[in-house]
């Protein structure tokens, strides 16, 4: 437990390996919004989608989310204030018109590619191009 934001995890890859062989395209690790200082794990511009991929632990899972032994007050405000981060940075994107993805890393990869799949199909034919 010593980085927190980390690249390339395994249910990210899960992610991006079947929404690739999809035939999509998105950038990894970027920001949605130039003036907005957080990064989502793939974004789609054009579709204005930005999918988040959670580890449970790390951002608070409300199934597997387990506090630490050591350093309990610790773990549970850092957790608490990554709860938060990320309600904000969903509330900002929605609010500019941007689709948030949620995807936790206890999810099926299969069912939750498919929904991006979908749901980036769907916002090319719907959002308009600015
Ligand atoms: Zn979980």
């Amino acid at each position: 437990m010593v980085a927190n934001r980390r690249r390339d995890t395994e249910p990210e890859l899960a992610i991006r390996r079947r929404v690739h062989a999809a035939g999509l395209r998105y950038r990894v690790d970027a920001k949605p919004l130039p003036e907005l200082n957080r990064r989502a794990d793939l974004v789609f511009r054009p579709a204005r989608i930005a999918v988040l991929i959670h580890g449970c632990f790390w951002h608070g899972c409300p199934v597997h989310y387990v506090e630490p032994r050591a350093n309990r007050v610790f773990w549970s405000a850092k957790i608490e204030r990554t709860r938060i981060r990320d309600l904000e940075t969903s509330d900002r994107l929605i609010r500019e018109g941007w689709e948030v993805v949620t995807i936790w890393e206890h999810e099926d990869p299969d069912l939750r590619a498919q929904h991006v799949i979908d749901r980036v199909r769907l916002r090319l034919r719907t959002v308009p191009r600015h």
